[in-house]
């Protein structure tokens, strides 16, 4: 069984309000979320962050893709924040690659 919180959404053993998913990419509500809008999109695949998603450019594109869609399904015509948490200086503490998509109320320069 993998320790990995976000393996066990992708693999059903726990669940998720899924919103969206594509051939290599799953969006679900974020639990805790910061906008009326908080969504997070992974890859099916585990790896730790997205930097390392770089060396697999067609899932990485999949990936920005369905976080577009998941914006234009939420109505965030006017803008949204794609954020990528990675490392734990930068914030990141579910280390399985994912994006924040977060809209719906403006956005606050720098964050914090
Ligand atoms: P990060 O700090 O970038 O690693 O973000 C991890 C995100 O995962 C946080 O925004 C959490 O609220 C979210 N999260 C943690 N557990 C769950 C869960 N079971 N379902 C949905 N989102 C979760």
């Amino acid at each position: 069984m993998t320790e990995c919180l976000f393996c066990r959404i992708v693999s059903g053993e726990i669940p998720a309000e899924v919103v969206a998913t594509s051939e290599h990419a799953l969006a679900f509500r974020d639990i805790n979320p910061t906008a009326p809008t908080h969504v997070l999109v992974i890859p099916t695949r585990h790896v730790v962050d997205i930097p390392t998603l770089a060396g697999a450019p067609a899932e990485l594109a999949d990936l920005v893709a369905l976080g577009a869609r998941v914006a234009a399904q939420e109505g965030l015509d006017d803008g949204y924040r794609l954020v990528a948490n990675t490392g734990r200086a930068g914030g990141q503490v579910v280390f399985h690659a994912h994006l924040h998509v977060i809209g719906g109320r403006r956005m606050g320069w720098p964050p914090g």
